[in-house]
């Protein structure tokens, strides 16, 4: 059965591409009905922190991309690591090195003046284990084959051919005895049972060195008949860049996925649509549920170059998602940005929300949208509401005023009705009435539409409002 993983590194926030990463991996599973699970590669101490931890978690439960087990932490499993560092130091895999960091710099430097590629070609890769010395510092490292190359068929990039001799004698013990990075990937990913690497195309020259590890275990496992090291299947999928082609920046909207949710106020459907999209299609669908995407998901569809991420369009499928969200849900996340707890004023607010959900495209502005109904009399117009209020606008909203208060019934029907009856009698068009009666309803020169609002606010305090800006 299938085995995803998703394995950010905790040393920054969760940002889109990773959530993109996430997403297919979580879609893969889904598809296949195999298992995705989370592992957090958090082997670099200086770097990695807590608060990391937690928004990628965070970031990942607002997506409803959660994984399906417990999730692994890499650094507490350095013992495991450093085991199969010297298994394969045993089993003649691997080799003491002790060349000193002084040695190879040294080395590395007459390679540049000669200007030849640098290679580790380490004299202790053929070295007797008995001349192994005792008690001086060295480093394990992987003895990669030499002859030959390595082929990687890669579900997103097709077929990967790489020269065996690019692949160095990595390290994968480090002389302090801690494991190193691309060790601690391949011991975890066998461990979880991965099936399947699904991450970002700038880990492709990684999986190359990876399958030394993989394949020198799968041998020795084979000999001792213990098990097996299969290869994973990889499936490099392509970085996401700006609009402008290049890699994606802070400028092009590179944000934590947080700040998609508070900054930008966006819906998790939206963004989980958006990024689906991005690199991915199903003929010329634009709108796909989740259930739709883990029917459809095909891996090797993803496009294998970059995709370019487009801030308006993300917006778009928002606004349509907004459209379609529940209103009490909406009403909630308007409610938490206004700072509204009290039950009549959430009562008001679902029941506007209809009409204010139409006009935004994220909720931020929604909660903008809504502002108006709870603010304080006698309101402050606006600058544009105010160059509105003329002294000529507020005769007329003394007019509305009179007609409206005899009212019996206060709803959009018999106001419109009246207000189209003034209009006509003052020879007036209905835009007329209905600029000074927003603005001084609302303060602003946008709002839902103005029989909408009158109703909203009710009778008691729609008349306050008018008179407040005449009287
Ligand atoms: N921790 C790596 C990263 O954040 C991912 C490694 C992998 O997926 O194999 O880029």
């Amino acid at each position: 059965a299938v085995v995803t993983r998703f394995a950010p590194s905790p040393t920054g926030f969760l940002h889109i591409g990773g959530a993109r990463t996430a997403l297919f991996n979580w879609l893969f599973a889904r598809h296949t009905g195999g298992k995705y699970l989370l592992r957090i590669e958090d082997t670099d101490r200086v770097r990695s922190t807590d608060a990391a931890i937690d928004a990628i978690f965070d970031g990942l439960s607002w997506l409803g991309l959660g994984g399906d087990e417990e999730p692994v932490f890499q650094f507490a499993r350095s013992d495991r690591h450093a085991d199969v560092a010297h298994q394969l130091l045993a089993a003649g895999h691997a080799y003491r090195c002790y060349l000193t960091p002084e040695e190879l710099a040294a080395r590395r430097e007459l390679a540049q003046a000669e200007r030849r590629p640098f290679r580790i070609d380490s004299e202790w890769r053929d070295a007797d284990p008995a001349t192994w010395p005792e008690g001086q510092s060295y480093v394990i490292r992987i003895k990669a084959p030499r002859e030959g190359e390595t082929v990687i068929d890669d579900l997103v990039q097709g077929q990967i051919t790489v020269s065996n001799r690019e692949i160095d004698d990595f390290v994968i013990l480090r002389s302090d005895g801690t494991p190193t990075y691309m060790l601690a990937v391949v011991v975890d990913d066998h461990d979880m049972g991965v099936t399947h690497v699904i991450r970002g195309d700038d880990h492709i020259n990684n999986a190359f060195r990876q399958l030394v590890v993989i394949r020198a275990m799968h041998t020795i496992e084979q000999a001792a008949g213990t098990g097996a090291w299969p290869d994973p299947i990889y499936a490099h999928i392509p970085l996401i860049h700006g609009a402008d082609g290049a890699k994606l920046s802070k400028r092009h909207g590179a944000l934590g996925v947080d700040a998609y949710r508070d900054e930008l106020g966006l819906l998790p459907e939206a963004v989980f649509n958006y990024l689906l999209r991005l690199g991915w299609g199903h003929g010329d669908a634009e709108i796909i549920s989740r259930e739709e995407a883990v029917e459809w998901f095909d891996i090797t569809h993803v496009n294998k170059g970059a995709a370019r991420f487009d801030l308006k369009k993300l917006l778009n499928l928002n606004g349509h998602y907004l459209r379609l969200a529940d209103d009490a849900r909406l009403t909630a996340e308007v409610a938490k940005r206004l700072d509204l707890a009290d039950a009549a004023d959430l009562a008001l607010l679902e029941k506007a929300m209809p009409v204010l959900k139409v006009r935004a495209a994220d909720l931020n502005e929604l909660a903008d949208g809504a502002r108006f109904l709870f603010a304080r009399r006698p309101l402050e117009p606006d600058a544009k509401a105010t160059a509105i209020l003329t002294d000529d606008a507020r005769a007329v909203l003394a007019k509305i005023t009179a007609r409206l208060e005899p009212a019996t019934e206060w709803t959009a029907e018999v106001l419109e009705h009246s207000l189209k009856d003034l209009a006509g009698e003052l020879g007036l068009g209905l835009g007329k009435l209905a600029q000074p009666l927003r603005a001084a309803l609302t303060g602003q020169t946008t709002s839902p539409g103005i029989f909408d609002v009158l109703v909203l606010l009710g009778r008691d305090e729609a008349l306050a409002r008018i008179r407040d800006q005449f009287a």
